[in-house]
């Protein structure tokens, strides 16, 4: 471990009280808040989260107004954010806890859909435990720290829970992600303004650690059948854990799939309008758009919530000039 421990956290402590980024839920004290920020941030880059933090805070301002939200209004508050396993797991945790969240690490992490990350972060910055929050940013700065390329998390819960502040243990942690977020950043990390460059072991070839992972993302072609009625497209209830709740235009992947699509809808005659790009955390997916009318009077995609792919395909079909010719 290091050497001179408490000039460290002293020096990385007033790094970020004179350095800290302005954010609507910095000095928070309402442990929702402050759950709802992590969970945001978790997948969501910082700019992206702010306007949701407020959005969804307006509709749905404790969490005994969560717990009574119909699940759609809480998807469509969510819309644009992503993984929308998130918003459907904080419904859950507020069903399960409306009047107020439990108080120690070992309770939160007891609640739906809460990890170890969660669970530290909101128990230490809300009510002061001493337990080191480990997220994306202070992975990379502890790799840096000790020049540790491939850090498994077991060295890393205990490496991040021995440098903890205990005194200040929600500010710390706070501290050690803003130092990854904006200092020892993935690329290009800003060493000579780094209050923990004088104990950093991987400061020569900060790239190194830790080593990039392989990229898995699969490439999967897909086609998606636009359905056209009179008031509106015909749409479909997605399943599955990353998507399920919310609404789309009619997809399938892989071989064949557009002939699926016709086969399912009983339609002759498609014609293709445009392409759609989208990545998943484990998948690429082309979608070959095609467009058909429907003797269904089909609904308007405005009032459902969409998820991303989809709302790229709504964005296509708004910009066509004119309804395609068949
Ligand atoms: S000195 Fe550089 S590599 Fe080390 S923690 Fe600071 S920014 Fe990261």
């Amino acid at each position: 471990m290091l050497r001179e421990l408490r000039p460290f956290q002293d020096a990385v402590l007033a790094w970020y009280r004179a350095h800290r980024r302005a954010l609507p839920w910095r000095g928070e004290t309402d442990p929702y808040r402050i759950l709802l920020s992590e969970v945001l941030l978790q997948q969501t880059r910082v700019e992206q989260a702010i306007p949701y933090y407020h959005r969804f805070l307006e509709a749905f301002p404790t969490l005994q107004a969560l717990a009574e939200a119909p699940e759609e209004a809480v998807l469509k508050a969510w819309e644009g954010a992503g993984y929308y396993a998130r918003a459907r797991n904080l419904k859950r945790l507020a069903e399960a806890t409306p009047h107020g969240l439990p108080r120690t690490y070992r309770e939160l992490l007891a609640l739906p859909g809460v990890g170890p990350y969660t669970a530290a972060a909101v128990a230490s910055i809300a009510f002061g435990e001493p337990v080191a929050a480990v997220d994306g940013n202070v992975r990379r700065v502890l790799a840096r720290l000790f020049a540790v390329p491939e850090p498994r998390p077991a060295w890393l819960r205990e490496t991040a829970q021995a440098l903890l502040a205990r005194e200040a243990a929600g500010e710390w942690n706070q501290a050690l992600m803003e130092l990854g977020a904006t200092v020892c950043t993935p690329r290009a990390p800003r060493c000579a303004a780094c209050p923990a460059a004088r104990w950093c072991r991987g400061r020569a070839t900060p790239e190194r650690y830790p080593a990039p992972k392989p990229r898995t993302a699969r490439s999967v072609p897909a086609a998606a059948l636009v359905l056209a009625g009179r008031a509106g497209y015909v749409l479909e209830r997605r399943d599955g854990k990353s998507l399920g709740g919310l609404w789309g235009f009619p997809l399938a992947e892989g071989e064949a799939a557009l002939e699926r699509l016709q086969a399912r809808y009983g339609v002759r005659a498609a014609r293709r309008v445009g392409t759609v790009r989208h990545a998943f955390t484990h998948k690429k997916l082309t979608v070959a758009v095609w467009y058909a009318r429907t003797a269904q009077a089909g609904e308007d995609p405005h009032a459902r919530p969409l998820s991303k792919l989809d709302r790229k395909i709504l964005a296509l079909l708004e910009r066509l000039p004119e309804p395609p010719a068949l």
